[in-house]
């Protein structure tokens, strides 16, 4: 597991980062920046597991580094850990204050060192499991409702306040499920909405897209930068692929045999939209348009 973990050395000293490299470089995946500024701009490339951090440095030096990060919503949670030559309790003090997890004060004990990057990485690692623990559906392997509200809120205020594209919604419900879930069991209901879960998934073609869990058996969309007509036709394309599937359900209104299938709303977020709710409310007109309308179907909210 540790040799995964990535370690990052800021140090404008090359002996310093030469030092520390020897110590971790056997166990770990040890890069090094000679700056804040370079360290920053790995950061951005990178995510470490964790930085250890010199506070001397001219131009840019650690604490400042370390406000920054903790600043930024996407690396708050990268543990930093000060190894300077800055003894007094106050630079410890404020060291501790820009948000750093450690303070190690040079010359090190090398034991001492490897022990506490040891600690912190298992510490970080364990944070990062509850993280997506957390963010996760436990039968479908999708985001969870909590998450897709997190998200769903963070693109609202994107498209508000950076005058971002617009993005869309859509929420797809299976159809007759309570049917196919009474007739073959809950057991067999579930291993369904597993695969049919592994669908939506792998329609997603862009890394910023987010499939969710929104309900039983209600999954969510979530397309950044997408217009209606582009969410559109995904929705048709994901109709489709579940058909594919040809898992067999009644269509109990008509007393038919055929397959699983779903419908789906699609809803268009711009700047204008009043909360995350609204949106979710017309997406969810627009499905229950879908079902009105004999289900297997899009519809999309104008
Ligand atoms: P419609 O086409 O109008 O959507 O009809 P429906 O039967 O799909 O809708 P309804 O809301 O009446 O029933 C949904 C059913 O989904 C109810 C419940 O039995 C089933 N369900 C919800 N969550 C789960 C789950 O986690 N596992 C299983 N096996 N079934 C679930
Ligand atoms: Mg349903
Ligand atoms: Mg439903």
């Amino acid at each position: 597991m540790n040799s995964d973990s990535y370690i990052l050395v800021v140090d404008d000293q090359m002996a310093n980062i030469e030092a520390l490299g020897e110590l971790l470089a056997d166990q770990y995946d040890v890069h090094f920046a000679l700056s804040g500024q370079a360290a920053l701009a790995q950061v951005a490339k990178s995510k470490p597991d964790l930085i250890l951090l010199d506070i001397m440095m001219p131009d840019m030096d650690g604490y400042a580094v370390c406000r920054q990060l903790q600043s930024q919503l996407e690396t708050a949670d990268i543990p930093v850990m000060f190894i300077t030559a800055l003894a007094t309790p106050d630079e410890e003090t404020r060291g501790l204050d820009a948000g750093a997890v450690d303070y190690i004060v040079k010359p090190f004990n090398p034991t001492i060192v490897r022990a506490r990057v040891r600690n912190h990485l298992a510490f970080k690692h364990a944070k990062d499991q509850l993280r997506l623990l957390a963010q996760t559906d436990g039968l479908t392997g999708l985001a969870n409702r909590r998450y897709l509200f997190e998200r769903l809120q963070a693109e609202l205020e994107r498209v508000r306040e950076q005058a971002a594209q617009p993005f869309s919604l859509i929420l797809i419900d299976v159809d007759h499920f309570k049917h196919y879930n009474d007739s073959q069991g809950h057991v067999a209901g579930d291993l369904c909405l597993q695969r049919v879960a592994g669908v939506l998934k792998a329609e997603l073609r862009n890394p910023d897209d987010m499939m969710a869990r929104y309900g039983g058996e209600e999954f969510c969309c979530l397309l950044p930068h997408t217009g209606l007509a582009d969410a559109e036709q995904i929705a048709l394309r994901i109709c489709r692929r579940i058909n594919e599937l040809a898992i067999p359900n009644a269509d109990v209104e008509h007393d038919a045999q055929r397959v699983v299938t779903v419908s789906a709303g699609v809803a268009l977020c711009t700047a204008a939209m009043a909360s995350v709710e609204t949106l979710l409310q017309q997406a969810d007109r627009a499905l229950y348009t879908a079902k009105a309308a004999g289900r297997n179907q899009v519809k999309v909210w104008v």
